[in-house]
Formats: C-alpha cells, structure tokens, sequence
C-alpha cells in the first residue's frame, strides 16, 4: 500500500510487522504533523483486544486482509473472531474486504460502509486471474467497467493483497491508468515471505513470524512457486496453536503435496508426529531445539534450492536464517570442502597406510575457516589436529572437534586451557617445560598428552642436540606427562638444492630419536614432513605427516606431479562501471593515469580485506567473464578499481574472481612478491566465509 500511495501522500505506518497491543502504539506514535496518510496494521489473539486498537487507531478506512487461521484458539469460532476484528472499524467510513469472508457474519454483511471484492465482489468484481510467472494478470468489474492490472507475484497471498490495495486506490480515486503502471512495479516487502539468495545457490524463503495452517498453505504455495524444477526443502517448527495428532497428519500431507524432499521438524510436538512425516516424506529430520539443530545438521546439505522456513515466533528461527545468509555479503572467500577431502585423498596415495596424518589447521585454517575444516577432517578420520595458539584450540574444542588437537605455541597463561580443553602443547625448552611440569604438580594432574619438538635447523622453537641427554633424563623420571610425539620441521624439503642440508636435519633428529627411545620406555609417534616433503621425501614419513597447504589445494613441490584442487576462492563484485578518457587518472596519488579511453569498474574489495596494495597500478590482474585484467591506480581501503575495457558484457553486480580455480594463489603471490601462505592467511576476518560441498 505504501509503495502504491507514497507519490500520494507524506505516510506514515507500521514498521514490519508491528500489529500487537505493544506494536500498533508504536507504530501510531511515529505518526507527525507532516503526514498526511496512515498505514497500520492491527492483530489480535483475543476477544477483548480490539477495542483498546481501535482507540488507537480510529481509522477512517477499513481494510480485512484475511481471517486466516491465526489465533483461532483465542475464538469460540470464525464469526466471533470476525465480530471482533469488526470493531475496529468502528467509526471508518469505508471498509474493504473479500465478499466471501463476510458470508459467515450475515449481520455484518449487511453493514452500509462495505466495499467488497472478490468473484462475489459488488464493489470490484473479479472475473480472471491469470498466472504466468513471475507475473499475475487479474481482471475485474468497477462500476460497470472492466479494469485490469498486472503484478510481479504469482503466490496467492500476494495476489489476496494486491487486489486489497487495488480497491483502496479506487475508493482514493486514483486513476485505473496510475494503478496499473504502479502495481507493475511492486516489489516484495521483507517481512514475512520473504525470498532471500542464500548460502550453496539456495534461496530461502524466511516465514519466521508465525506458524499456523492457514498460513502455512500461503507459504508452502509460496515454496512451490518459487522453486519451479528446482528442489525444495522445508524446516517447520512445532505448530502454534492446535496440538493435535490430526493437525500434524494434515501439515505431513501439506508438505508432501508440496513435493518438498527434505523436511526438517523442529520442538517436541514435531518429535512426538514424526512418523506422520515419515511416512510420507522421504527425508525427515527431528530435533526438539533450534540449537539442537543447528549443532548437529549439516548445512552444507543444502544446495541449489529453495528452501522454506517457517516457525513459531517462540522458536526464534531468525537464528538459523542468519546461517544461511552468509552469502549476502558481496565479498566472500568460497570454501569448497570437497575438495579439500580430495585434497587429503590425493596426499594419501603418497603415505604409507600405517603413517598417521597430523592437519595444520593453523591460522584459520590458512584462512579457510578453523571450526567447518576441522569437522570434515574429523569425519574423514585425520588422525591429529595442529593449532599455532591455545585460543585456535579452544575454539576448534566449543565447535564439537574431540579429536586430538596440538598446540605449537603454548604460553604459561594459557596452561588452563589448554588442560581444561584437553589440548596437548608443544614443549621446545626447559623453561616452558618445567613452566608446564609445576603447574600439572600443583594441579595434581598426571599423563598429561605432550609433544616434544626439536630444533634440527631452523633455529625458531625447539630443543637443541646437545639438550636431548638432560631432556631424555629428565622425561624418563617424570609421570606427569606422556610424551605422544617427538618431531622437527624441515626448512627446505621443497628445494631440490637443499635436499642434503634436508637429510642432515633428518639424521639429528633420528639420532635425538633413538636417546629418548632408550630413556622412556613407551612407544611415541615421530614426525618431519610438511607438505612439501610428504611427496618429494617419502624416506621421511617416519609415523606421522604434517600435512598444511597441500591441503588447501597448493602444491608447495611445485612438481605438477600431484593432482591438486584449490580450496578457496577470494571474490567480490562489481560496484559500478563508468567510461573514463585518455589522460585522466584513477584513484588515489593520480598513479592510473589512462593511456587510452578505457572502461574502468570499482569492486568491492580493498587491502582491509587482504586484497594486497602491491598489486595496484598494473601489477596484479583479477579474473572476469573468462579473462584477466589488470587493477588500476592505487589499491584502495575498501575498493579497487580494474581496466575492463573491451568486455562489453560485463555489468554492475558482476563476479570478480581475486585469487580460486581461475586464478591460481601461487601467481597472485607471485605478483606480491611473496608465497601462497601469505596471501591466504591475508584475507581478512571481516570477508565472510562461506564453505560448501560439491
Ligand atoms: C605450518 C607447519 C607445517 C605445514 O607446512 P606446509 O608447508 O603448509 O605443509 C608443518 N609443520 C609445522 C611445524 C608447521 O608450523
């Protein structure tokens, strides 16, 4: 009504949905001297609370939407609902709504001040409607004459309240010629069914408001519309009102018809009816709590559909439609889980089956997000997890990961962490080590799990040769930790012409080995390789790997040998284009200056968001509609600006790929004048991460 009225009229209304005994006070009193109109809605769930609205509000017109099914339990029966709506239209003058509501009141039928539509309408009678999507024809008889109208909706909730509008604007006046161009032009109002793009290619339609039959059937209209050839899914909380076994086989049913092939029931009642569901449905879920759900389902089972959800108010779903939102924002680093499971498969052909696999999911998982990896790695049965610092762990730990986790660099402040959330340091001196023994002492803690690194070259954390005697002597008469590793670090097994320098680090460590061997009388695992001499060093693997960026789908060997799938995609899109003359300059410091006329586009994405300034003025490229092309001027905070000339296609909204499958990281890298590694763990906390599986 506002977007049809507001050329019209200074309006003021309702925000969202603010139709409640706290809402419509609100709502009335934004309402100023400058306004010369007033939209607000009232609802009720009572006999008795339309009075105190209807003083509120005193409209002059009128307008029923629907009786609907809501809050029937507040009424003996649909007419003593409609006698109480009624009230609220006390002293209007005028009042519209469906001729066929009004049959089950004959008294009120009768009221003078009607204005009524529908097939029966006598006000506005409607004789066609005509679906084709994404528009609806409807045609109708005003005062003998036929008018029609066209709108971009097909579900009938829509069309119900576009044919509401419609009357109203004929009882203001308003020319049948301005009602048709402005009814083409309507938008959907985000407030209940609302379709929103979503994670994985879906789209969501969030109905989060309430959950009653009847508008249930409008939304499940709505989910089938919209879906078209694609799949659907459905996540339904208990029902608001009647708790019966019948009502539950009647919503299975519902669903079904809807051809819905997921469903997800949410709260106890659900629990209760499942097999209503079951039966009919072919995948159904359970769980008695939003939380429960959102912990134990997997959303990247979600893909490439329509997916409708539809709670309660109690239930606050807004909570599961923020997850799916992720996508939303413009600049996103993709994360593609299947191929990092292919990734890991890929390693596994090169490790003996009897080695176990330690992944480095340090520094956000190279930037690929810690807690969504680390669960697939769980799955796919990684024997150990690598974290740099206790607060990595301790995340990875509150988002469900049991399994062991490595901690490379503790601190003395972070004992209590680490030994509350059962993640095993790193102990690389004595300081830290007889740090660690006196406070496990006083804990009274005993076999606490300990990793033993040594420094065999890289001079950064470590044991050195001539302290593995003292150290050997010192574990052998110590009870409160159990040593689980003993490992170093190569610090060039990716480099052909260091591999001797790489095979003297191997024998210290081997040599500090076999004294631990002979001081503690348990088995422990022992480990060298990264990446990088997983594949070139195989001699190396001893019983354990460390497996890092191949993991991420970089091949730090660099051989080519190795069929790699890069994880992460970094892209953003295009915030506008414009026509730019030879000689002008772009950005900042006037360093794009023009060689030619050219078309120049601004992404959306800046050096806060770990796109590099060292990549500004031609350095570095960015890939669009099949092709590189070069950045601009100076890199900017938030924007950069890219040379599109001779891409004719290309628009405003358009995708940008900064570093994914089209454009390898190792070569951004390369135009940075750095490695992969940095350039991944760059992208900066505030681009959403949005991880899916193939
Ligand atoms: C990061 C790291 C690795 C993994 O290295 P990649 O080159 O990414 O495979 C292995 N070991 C240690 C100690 C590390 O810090």
């Amino acid at each position: 009504m506002y977007q049809l009225l507001h050329e019209d009229f200074n309006i003021v209304r309702s925000p969202k949905s603010y139709n409640s005994q706290i809402g419509v006070p609100l709502s009335v009193w934004q309402a100023g001297e400058e306004h010369s109109l007033g939209i607000f809605e009232a609802g009720i769930s009572q006999n008795g609370e339309m009075e105190a609205l209807q003083e509120l509000i005193n409209p002059t017109i009128g307008i029923l939407t629907n009786l609907g099914e809501a809050h029937n339990e507040g009424f003996a029966n649909p007419e003593e609902k409609l006698t109480e709506k009624w009230k609220l239209f006390k002293n209007a003058s005028t009042i519209i709504c469906n001729a066929d509501t009004l049959l089950l009141v004959p008294a009120i039928a009768v009221d003078k001040r009607i204005k009524s539509w529908g097939r029966k309408g006598s006000f506005l009678k409607i004789t066609a409607i005509n679906k084709k999507a994404p528009f609806t024809s409807i045609d109708g008889l005003h005062k003998g004459i036929k008018i029609s109208i066209t709108i971009p909706f097909t579900d009938n909730a829509s069309i119900e309240n576009a044919i509401s509008c419609w009357c109203t604007l004929l009882h203001l006046k308003i020319s049948t010629e301005t009602i048709a161009t402005r009814m083409d032009l309507l938008r959907t109002v985000e407030m209940r069914l609302q379709l929103k793009r979503a994670i994985n290619n879906c789209s969501v339609i969030n109905d989060s408001y309430s959950n009653d039959i009847s508008s249930l059937e409008i939304a499940l209209d709505f989910l089938q519309q919209q879906a078209g050839n694609q799949s659907s899914s459905v996540i339904l909380s208990d029902l608001g009102e009647s708790t019966s076994s019948v009502a539950y086989d009647r919503v299975a049913q519902m669903v079904a018809f809807s051809r819905a092939q997921k469903f997800i029931g949410i709260g106890p009642q659900m629990q209760l009816y499942a097999d209503h569901f079951s039966k009919q449905i072919s995948r159904c879920y359970f769980y008695s709590t939003v939380e429960d759900f959102k912990q134990h389902f997997s959303f990247n089972k979600f893909k490439d559909e329509v997916i409708l959800l539809k709670g309660a108010r109690t239930f606050q779903f807004e909570q599961i439609d923020l997850l799916f939102e992720q996508q939303m924002h413009q600049t996103v680093l993709e994360v593609n889980l299947t191929a990092m499971v292919q990734n890991l498969k890929e390693y596994q052909r090169y490790v003996k089956p009897e080695t176990k696999i330690m992944a480095m999911v340090k520094a956000f998982s190279y930037g690929s997000g810690s807690a969504e990896v680390a669960s697939v790695l769980q799955f796919h049965k990684v024997d150990y997890l690598a974290v740099a610092y206790a607060d990595e762990g301790v995340e990875l730990r509150k988002s469900g990961i049991s399994m062991p986790i490595m901690v490379m660099n503790p601190e003395v402040v972070t004992f209590q962490a680490l030994v509350d959330y059962n993640l095993e340091p790193e102990l690389y001196s004595f300081e830290i080590l007889k740090a660690f023994d006196a406070y496990l002492l006083e804990e009274g803690m005993k076999q606490f799990p300990v990793h033993i690194k040594l420094d065999t070259g890289m001079h950064r954390l470590g044991f050195e040769k001539d302290d593995v005697n003292k150290l050997a002597t010192l574990l052998k008469n110590n009870d409160r930790f159990i040593i689980k590793s003993v490992f170093s670090h190569l610090v060039a097994s990716d480099d052909p012409t260091h591999d001797s320098f790489t095979r003297q680090q191997v024998s210290l460590f081997e040599a500090a080995c076999q004294q631990f061997e002979i001081a503690i009388r348990y088995p422990f695992l022992k480990h060298v390789s990264n990446s990088a001499a997983i594949f070139r060093h195989p001699v190396f693997q001893f019983n354990m790997v460390r497996l890092g960026i191949g993991l991420y789908g970089v091949d730090s060997s660099a051989l080519g040998t190795l069929n790699l799938t890069p994880v992460a995609t970094f892209k953003t899109t295009i915030a506008q284009i414009r026509k730019v003359k030879a000689g002008e300059s772009i950005g900042y410091s006037r360093k794009g200056i023009l060689e030619k006329d050219s078309t120049i586009a601004t992404i959306r994405v800046g050096y806060a968001d770990g796109f590099s300034r060292r990549l500004g003025n031609w350095k570095g490229q960015v890939f669009i509609k099949g092709q590189l092309v070069p950045v601009i001027g100076n890199v900017c905070m938030d924007m950069t600006m890219i040379d599109i000339t001779g891409i004719e296609d290309a628009k405003e909204g358009d995708l940008v790929e900064l570093f994914g499958p089209n454009l390898p990281v190792q070569q951004v890298a390369a135009w940075c004048d750095t490695i992969p590694y940095e350039i991944m763990t760059s992208v900066s906390h505030r681009v959403k991460r949005v991880y899916y599986e193939e």
